[in-house]
């Protein structure tokens, strides 16, 4: 099948290779030239495992084809996976302008072409409930558009494991009251249905659906954190406490590791977008405003511990060794990071803030270009120079874990702050590195 795909960030371009991994041949259209004059290059604008592979063998197959000119988007196929970003107003409400947009440009195509075959705009992008609706009524209404079908097909990739996730998806769930739109969205995925179980349902449950999965997730997160501060108190050691509660296979372990809290673009945008529509609707929604709360205290309450542990006098000759900037591990995305957060937190308040940071490191140097004491290292993990007086680790990447006792030491303090909780106490103080967690 040929399918367009419109917005090609981490969810369009991911979704466009796949789409062409599993036979289909895919257009990808962006409305910024520079992410379109990159990917005519060969290059791709993001970090994600295994993706440019994919995407150079599908450009070379012809598979797939970068089309910067809207029209010529339109025109090559009748399928539009819509996959551009729905941020946020500052009230939490989700901006929706880059969606009504794009979903005009289309009504104009449609209109000036006059077209009349089947025409069908696949909804990607994380919309809260009503919006499949509210196209249809404002945009796209049926007894003009009788030939444009509507739906809801929200995306669960995670970063850092996008590719794999998308290709081994648990479910693929499609929400639209057109049998035309399901019979044909169903077929396009069919090739993945033996892996991923295709669910059928109307656009607002498939709406709902993604914003309390991440909702749920978020939650999960904070309740867990929320655990840490009392497990802090009475002096028990939170791993524990997470691993023995996820043994029950009712809750299970994911999601369920006590740190800093969740950042990234889309857990703290669809927490807010979730409690906004709850407001809107007028119903009192305790939950989702405390694990927001929740999540945003939690680095303030490991703030504190730094402040505990180094009076303000005593912070501003320090050295800091910073570890991890991306919002998760092996993704260059660091968008609402908890690490940039923290950086722009500790640096007024420090000599000095030195930063190893694997993969994100280049979004990193832009984001923090106003702080001048802040320093990237240019080597690999293996090369870091510890040269400062103490380490904070924001970012769970796997080789932090595996830093050797001896480098550590080099830390004129000695002291490891533990954002994510992935060193071993006991194994640091028998070596006399003092270790500084979250709820252990
Ligand atoms: P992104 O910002 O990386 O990409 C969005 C792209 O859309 C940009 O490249 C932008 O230039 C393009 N765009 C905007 N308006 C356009 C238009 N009129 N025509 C063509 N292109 C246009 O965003 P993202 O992270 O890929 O997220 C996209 C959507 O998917 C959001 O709603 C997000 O919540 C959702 N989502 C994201 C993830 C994730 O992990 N990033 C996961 C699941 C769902």
């Amino acid at each position: 099948m040929r399918i367009t795909i419109i917005g090609t960030g981490y969810v369009g371009l991911v979704t466009g290779v796949c789409l062409a991994e599993i036979g289909h041949k895919v257009f990808l259209h962006d409305i910024n030239q520079e992410k379109i004059k990159l990917l005519k290059s060969k290059k791709i604008p993001i970090h994600e495992n295994g993706l440019l592979k994919l995407f150079k063998k599908h450009l070379e197959a012809k598979n797939l084809r970068i089309e910067s000119d809207p029209n010529e988007a339109l025109q090559a196929s009748n399928i539009y996976f819509i996959c551009v970003g729905t941020p946020q107003l500052r009230n939490g409400k989700p901006n929706l302008r880059y969606l009504f947009d794009i979903s005009n440009k289309i009504k104009d195509y449609i209109d000036k072409n006059k077209l009349n075959n089947n025409t069908f705009i696949v909804l990607k992008s994380t919309i809260p409930p009503g919006t499949t609706k509210e196209l249809q009524t404002k945009i796209f209404k049926k007894d003009i558009y009788k030939n444009v079908y509507l739906g809801s097909n929200p995306e669960f990739l995670r970063e850092g494991n996008a590719v794999y996730d998308f290709m081994n998806s648990e479910r693929i769930v499609i929400g639209s009251e057109s049998k035309e739109f399901i019979r044909t969205i169903k077929k396009l995925y069919s090739p993945l249905s033996k892996k991923s179980k295709i669910f059928i349902t109307d656009p607002q449950s498939s709406e709902l659906i993604k914003y309390g999965s991440n909702a749920f997730l978020a939650t999960k997160i904070s309740f867990i954190n929320e655990m840490s501060k009392l497990s802090d108190k009475v002096g028990g050691n939170i791993d524990d406490v997470s691993q023995g509660i996820g043994m029950d296979k009712r809750i299970g372990n994911e999601f369920l590791n006590a740190g800093l809290g969740y950042g990234g673009s889309c857990f703290p945008k669809d927490t807010r977008g979730l409690a906004y529509t709850f407001s809107k609707n007028k119903i009192p929604s305790k939950i989702i405003q405390s694990v927001i709360d929740i999540n945003n205290k939690q680095r303030k309450y490991f703030f504190n511990k730094i402040l505990k542990r180094f009076s303000k006098q005593e912070l501003k000759s320090k050295s800091v060794l910073f570890l991890g900037t991306a919002f998760k591990p092996n993704t260059d995305d660091i968008r609402e990071s908890v690490g940039i957060y923290l950086i722009n937190m500790i640096s007024p308040m420090v000599k000095n803030i030195l930063i190893f940071e694997p993969i994100a490191k280049e979004n990193s140097i832009n984001a923090l270009s106003k702080l001048n004491n802040v320093r990237f290292q240019k080597t690999s993990i293996s090369k870091i120079d510890y040269d400062c007086d103490f380490m904070i680790i924001a970012t769970e990447y796997p080789e932090f874990i595996k830093i050797p006792h001896k480098n550590l030491k080099k830390l004129k303090d000695r002291v490891v702050f533990d954002g994510r909780n992935i060193l071993n106490r006991e194994k640091l103080e028998k070596n006399g590195i003092e270790y500084i967690g979250i709820g252990k």
